[in-house]
């Protein structure tokens, strides 16, 4: 979210965001009905439910979150959106972003809630959560039905207003696109049509909206953050078929973002990150649909220049919300208010996108470096989230409270951990792309084809993959052979080694005709690596694989207020100043192998010894309570001799 009022949540101001004349990229002869040529060409995911987690730690994740969604009432959910449309409501609401008074509640109640339950119930089967998920979808019908203008919010169109008057508010249109996208995802993934019926209406109501304002009016808008409503107007438009969608969808797009990635120039300083990624994911959908190369280029320029200029070794980018320096120079940038959850979240959603369109080996592995390093990791036992992901030296992670913070990361970090199935393979036509690591079945009923992925990476250093069949089927598999591997890696048919595998960096395809219980045995050795900070080569980091290794540098502070955040704020009050960097002798021409001892590659155990100091490092996602560092200060040559 913006970095409107986080300490006060009450008051409000505009953000403020560039904006040059409102405009279409291209003339509005989009129609829902056109096919992009290369739309059969794209590596598209299966269906959530032909996919399930085996054991291992992501089921695990996945399970400590479904237990906290399934702790929320759907009564106190419901609350505001029936305050709203005058229906008698007793029930205690939440607090934080879900209070009554907070200008974007709804936002997780009757969005990413949705949103979450409709994922947990296609990755899981979890009826539990559907059902909820259906009661909260009749709830809001109710209240829509009962405003019957098609609107529906948890708070008055008066908010919408305050917009187009210029009025001080926080982010109406970010919180609409939660509930139409939450709306959505129960219609898609849960079955649930009544869902698509109160998003068609709420399409239709932003639609007459934006049209029958000035353009004037519409520039003022969107400077204020909106969300992903232009791709979920594309969404909505491919689903329903009709036109109208798309165009609304086109009057979310802002030109002063779009023009100069399209150009290839970065232009992001200053920018708040999270507002802007989703405009891009929106791109990214109107490509899909429309096949407007200029959207594809938009996309993968952006998604380059984010991963590449202005991205931290974790795989997320943003100081204190925002893109604050020139591209490649995130030197002095370690804080706590570095990489917000949610910028993650999104950035992962296109990296999905963009493979899609060419299956382009190394978007999966950035995939991985953030599934493994930036979001596993970010929730508790508890099934609570964090919002900053701190990368100086000396902090923790905090969290949010049950019930009384309900930040934007709670819910993208809801909707997270519970599609960890969503990327791990997909297909192009009869195709197999094995794009994760990830111990689940792949059961392909209209093929009589199972695949069972066999895993305890990243404490192993590769995968089986056991293929179950009723007949014998010619199929190519492809595995991504990932960037971070060794020429050593191996691949094993049925125990025989492949004479050749595909280089770091690429998928290996195996074709051949496939036996019930044939399997392929990837070994991917993996070496230690240092990764400098963009614009301070003294400044570095260590991986193991895809795994940031973080150094535990003593206890956090507990289970008080600066680590569970009891309030709409999102960083613990009073916070010290961060410890030094530790230093180490690491620098230009003296790799990681010269002063990172490995202990236990099992264990993923390793040993950091310096003048003075010891220091174990873990990968960062097994890090807790501890304070901890993900950084090293290089010493100088001198200090290095
Ligand atoms: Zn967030």
């Amino acid at each position: 979210m913006t970095d409107h009022s986080r300490r006060n949540f009450l008051k409000t101001s505009t953000a403020a965001a560039g904006l040059s004349l409102m405009r279409s990229l291209s003339p509005a002869r989009v129609l829902c009905a056109d096919v992009p040529s290369d739309a059969s060409a794209r590596l598209t995911p299966f269906p959530l439910g032909s996919i399930r987690l085996a054991p291992g730690i992501f089921k695990e994740q996945a399970e400590i979150n479904a237990r906290y969604l399934d702790s929320l009432s759907v009564d106190r959910l419901l609350h505001s959106f029936r305050v709203t449309a005058g229906i008698s409501s007793s029930a205690t609401p939440y607090k934080g972003w879900e209070d009554p008074a907070c200008e974007l509640r709804g936002h997780f109640a009757g969005g990413h809630f949705l949103s979450a339950v409709a994922l947990a119930s296609a990755t899981s089967g979890n009826e539990v959560l559907k059902r909820k998920g259906d009661e909260v979808v009749s709830g809001l019908a109710q209240c829509q039905k009962k405003i019957a203008t098609r609107f529906l919010s948890a708070y008055p169109t008066e908010l919408f207003e305050h917009l187009v008057q210029g009025k001080p508010v926080w982010a109406p249109f970010y919180t609409y696109h939660k509930i139409m996208a939450g709306l959505l995802d129960m219609y898609v993934l849960a079955g649930n049509s009544d869902a698509l019926q109160v998003a068609e209406g709420m399409g239709q109501w932003a639609g007459e909206y934006f049209w029958g304002i000035s353009a004037e009016q519409r520039q003022r808008m969107l400077r204020t953050e909106y969300g992903g409503m232009n791709e979920v107007l594309v969404n909505l438009g491919a689903l329903t078929k009709k036109s109208r969608y798309l165009e609304t969808a086109r009057l979310f797009e802002q030109p002063s973002i779009l023009d100069p990635l399209a150009e290839r120039r970065d232009e992001l300083q200053g920018l708040h990150a999270n507002t802007n990624v989703p405009k891009i994911i929106g791109a990214a959908r109107m490509y899909e649909v429309t096949g407007d190369r200029r959207y594809k280029q938009i996309a993968e320029y952006f998604l380059e220049e984010v991963l590449t200029a202005r991205n931290y070794v974790i795989g997320n980018t943003s100081l204190d919300e925002h893109w604050r320096t020139p591209p490649g120079e995130l030197q002095g940038s370690l804080g706590w208010k570095n990489a917000e959850c949610c910028v993650a979240y999104n950035l992962m959603k296109l990296q999905r996108l963009v493979f899609g369109w060419t299956g382009d080996a190394r978007w999966m592995d950035a995939y991985e470096r953030a599934l493994f390093s930036c979001r596993l990791g970010t929730q508790n036992a508890d099934g609570l989230k964090q919002y900053f992901f701190p990368l100086a030296a000396g902090y923790w992670r905090a969290y949010n409270s049950p019930e009384e913070s309900f930040w934007c990361c709670t819910g993208t970090g809801a909707e997270e951990f519970a599609k960890f199935t969503d990327t791990i393979f997909f297909r192009r036509g009869s195709d197999i792309y094995v794009n994760q690591f990830i111990a689940s079945t792949l059961d392909w009923k209209e093929e009589g084809l199972l695949i069972e992925q066999v895993t305890q990476f990243p404490r192993e250093h590769g995968t089986t993959l056991k293929i179950k069949t009723s007949r014998p089927v010619a199929r190519t598999i492809h595995v991504r052979i990932p960037g971070w591997t060794t020429d050593a890696a191996q691949v094993k048919i049925n125990g025989g080694a492949l004479e050749a595998v595909a280089g770091p960096g690429s998928y290996l395809a195996i074709r051949r005709v496939w036996q019930d219980g044939d399997t392929i045995g990837i070994s991917l050795p993996v070496d230690l690596r240092q990764e400098a900070l963009p614009g301070d080569d003294s400044v570095t980091a260590v991986l193991y694989g895809p795994l940031v290794l973080a150094t535990e540098l003593g206890p956090g502070p507990g289970e008080g207020p600066k680590t569970v955040i009891h309030s709409g704020d999102t960083a613990p009050d009073n916070l010290p100043s961060p410890e030094p960097l530790p230093k180490t002798v690491a620098g230009p021409g003296v790799g990681p192998d010269q002063w990172v001892q490995t202990e236990s590659k099992s264990e993923l155990r390793f040993n950091v010894a310096t003048e003075g100091a010891k220091y174990k490092l873990m990968p960062m996602y097994q890090i807790r309570d501890q304070r901890y560092a993900v950084y090293w200060q290089a010493g100088n040559p001198k200090e290095r001799s």
